[in-house]
């Protein structure tokens, strides 16, 4: 898509990519804390968490992009164009994403945007669903005695242009993380399965992690289309396929609070910056 500028105009301000975390508002950076409290413009993802978006000052535009199933959401190329047509009017654009810009979050392709318009720009990192689903759900992800590395996958198995290098995740002395996988639940199983993965490798399902809705499914590798196909699953969520998920178990530490709807209303978790 060509990108409209505003001729005879000079870029007024830079774009800051800012990674928001996976969901509890205490995972947000220092950083990107200050940048938002700054902001004069925010664009946000669906996944980025209400706490977190009540921390834009109301002075500031809000525009969401998100993409939620069977909503119209902008394209990429929307997108792009509005982030550029706002860097030529206001001072401090945020491009606020859910996580890490820079893991499945098509932070790069933004930044590609910038850099053919001229657009001066900022990364600030967030914690990945990977790390915060590990934390919050008792997995780490590489374990001396069970995981000698991990890999970050997408589940969405779409492009037949780069099929799925099954072969390669099927490494038992790895720990898998799959993003966006809930759908492809049963693919990714029976791919793992017929490259040589046993189908007792312990798998978690784990949703909304790191907020008070975080729920986890933990079975097995050969389960794992029972586990994604569960009622009570709300998305976002996030596999994790290894050795490792054995220790959740004994690891597991977070107890979302269980907020009693009848209670005193100031009981209820609340925050204040
Ligand atoms: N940039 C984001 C990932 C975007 S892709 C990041 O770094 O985390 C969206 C996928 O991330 C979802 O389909 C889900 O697999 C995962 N995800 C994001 N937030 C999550 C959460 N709080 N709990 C579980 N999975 C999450």
């Amino acid at each position: 898509m060509e990108l409209v500028s505003i001729p005879g105009q000079q870029v007024k301000g830079k774009v800051w990519l800012v990674g928001a975390g996976p969901g509890d508002i205490e995972l947000l950076t220092l950083k990107a804390y200050r940048i938002l409290k700054h902001a004069e413009v925010v664009l946000y993802d669906a996944l980025v968490s209400q706490d977190i978006l009540d921390l834009i000052p109301h002075s500031a535009e809000k525009i969401a992009v998100g993409k939620r199933a069977g909503k119209h959401s902008a394209s990429q190329d929307e997108i792009n164009q509005l982030l550029v047509t706002k860097a030529y009017t206001r001072k401090n654009v945020v491009r606020l994403k859910g996580g890490d810009p820079f893991i499945f979050g098509r932070g790069g392709e933004e930044l590609q945007t910038l850099v053919s318009a001229g657009v001066a720009f900022e990364v600030v990192p967030g914690i990945t669903a990977a790390s915060g689903t590990s934390a919050y759900a008792g997995i780490p992800l590489t374990h001396r005695d069970h995981a000698q590395g991990v890999t970050f996958i997408t589940g969405h198995c779409q492009l037949a242009s780069r099929p799925m290098d099954w072969q390669g995740y099927a490494n038992p002395n790895n720990t898998l993380v799959v993003y966006m996988g809930i759908l492809n639940a049963d693919v990714i199983s029976n791919g793992l399965i017929n490259a040589g993965r046993s189908a007792s490798t312990p798998v978690a399902i784990v949703s909304k992690a790191t907020t008070q809705d975080q729920q986890q499914f933990i079975g097995t590798l050969g389960e794992l289309g029972q586990l994604a196909a569960d009622p009570a699953l709300q998305m976002p969520a996030l596999m994790i396929i290894g050795e490792v998920v054995s220790l959740a178990d004994s690891l597991n530490w977070f107890e979302p609070k269980q907020i009693d709807v009848t209670s005193d209303q100031t009981a209820q978790h609340s925050y204040q910056y």
